[in-house]
């Protein structure tokens, strides 16, 4: 199990990184980002201290632990700047607050996600075709989410990706112990989305090859 989307009471997540990716470990994670949700305010205190337990965890534990971070409800025009400041402090997954169904996201934020190439657009609710396909050409991970409320689009960001040709990754957004998964859910909640059994195996190879990535720059 891969999930590139997690949160920790550095933001409104209930555990401590530690008990987090304990946990992760004993659910059968191979690797897990921590990614709080920042912005301008906040974006300087957590990075390093999560990349601090990152480093500890991983030295210690059977699991890959990435620091990043999630950009949430900044005004779309900050995306690039925050992006940039993300990864200079030492994020190596930046992942985007998209604008999902539930939430009053200001409107613009996944043009603007894409634009500034985070890594991954989370939950990115009626995403159009035209943002699907930029997101294909910067390289913008999209999100199928396990996350109630987040994942009610998870069908129409399927087949807009699907058209698009835009990559695909599957993350739990995890806030409590509960909401980790299982390697065996992550399939179900991709069937679901309506994709094939070759297309989500393509989205699995996505997350590995996005959290090789981050593995590769935290090397640098
Ligand atoms: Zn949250
Ligand atoms: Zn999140």
């Amino acid at each position: 199990m891969i999930d590139l989307h997690t949160h920790t009471l550095f933001s409104d997540g209930v555990l401590v990184p530690s008990e987090l990716v304990r946990r992760a470990v004993m659910k059968g994670y191979e690797v897990i980002a921590i990614t709080d949700h920042a912005d301008a305010s906040n974006i300087d205190f957590i990075i390093p201290r999560v990349a601090l337990a990152c480093r500890e965890l991983g030295r210690r534990w059977k699991i890959t632990a990435i620091p990043g971070i999630e950009l949430t409800h900044i005004p779309p025009e900050t995306f690039a700047e925050l992006t940039d400041k993300a990864r200079t402090l030492g994020a190596a997954i930046v992942v985007a607050h998209g604008e999902t169904l539930v939430e009053p996201v200001h409107p613009g934020t996944n043009r603007a996600a894409i634009e500034a190439r985070v890594d991954i657009l989370a939950h990115p609710g009626l995403i159009t075709r035209e943002e699907a396909e930029l997101a294909a050409r910067n390289g913008v991970c999209l999100e199928i989410t396990s996350r109630k409320g987040h994942s009610l689009s998870n069908g129409h960001v399927a087949r807009t990706a699907g058209e698009a040709g835009a990559k695909l990754v599957l993350d739990t957004d995890s806030h409590e112990p509960g909401d980790l998964i299982t390697d065996e859910f992550r399939k179900s909640v991709l069937l679901g989305a309506g994709l094939s059994t070759e297309r989500i195996a393509g989205v699995i190879k996505n997350s590995m090859e996005l959290a090789g990535k981050a593995v590769a720059a935290l090397g640098k």
